[in-house]
């Protein structure tokens, strides 16, 4: 994997780079190993406008429940960057995992957004939430699957100022016979004899 694709400032601006070398600012990307230490499964995941990707806000949890009159309406995300009214398939959710790592110094908590959950995952995020519906300990399960999971992991300071983890870049799990996380359950909630 090539960090750089993921950083388009300096892919289109080259000359910003300072032209002093600098001793190791933290700015470039680490690539280290690390155990998983836990998920927060709890929220895995979060809503983008199927078209634009642009975040949106979390649906009502009773939008079902007040179908009554048109005040469910305030209640459909709604895409501002598009106007495109997500209500109608036009939304879809993106895995967002707060994990904790242990590495050889310490444990630090890090985010990881779609492209590197899938590879632990093996599914997208829309998947595994309608698997969750029928498997309700299906989060909690997948985390203590992920649990001491060895991965060599590509780590870099957040872009945004305002967000506090390092973000996941890439994920390469080091245990042979890793399988991803799906289909761990998969075959867990079969033995169980679970529909
Ligand atoms: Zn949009």
């Amino acid at each position: 994997m090539n960090p750089e694709r993921y950083n388009n400032n300096s892919q289109t601006n080259p000359r910003k780079r300072p032209l002093v070398e600098e001793p190791n600012n933290d700015k470039q990307p680490i690539t280290l190993n690390s155990m998983v230490v836990a998920i927060d499964h709890s929220n895995l995941f979060y809503t983008v406008c199927s078209i634009c990707e642009k975040t949106l806000p979390e649906p009502s949890p009773n939008t079902h429940i007040s179908n009554s009159s048109s005040s469910s309406s305030s209640s459909i995300p709604f895409c501002k960057n598009c106007n495109f009214n997500s209500a109608s398939s036009g939304s879809k959710r993106l895995f967002r995992v707060l994990m904790s790592i242990a590495t050889e110094k310490r444990v630090v908590v890090v985010i990881m957004f779609d492209r590197a959950a899938r590879v632990l995952f093996g599914c997208s995020a829309d998947e595994f939430f309608d698997f969750a519906k029928t498997h309700p300990f299906a989060a909690a399960s997948a985390g203590n699957a992920l649990e001491g999971e060895m991965l060599k992991i590509t780590l870099s300071q957040p872009k945004n100022g305002n967000a506090r983890h390092l973000r996941v870049v890439s994920v390469f799990p080091l245990r042979t016979g890793f399988q991803p996380v799906i289909e761990t359950l998969r075959e867990l909630y079969r033995a169980r004899g679970g529909s």
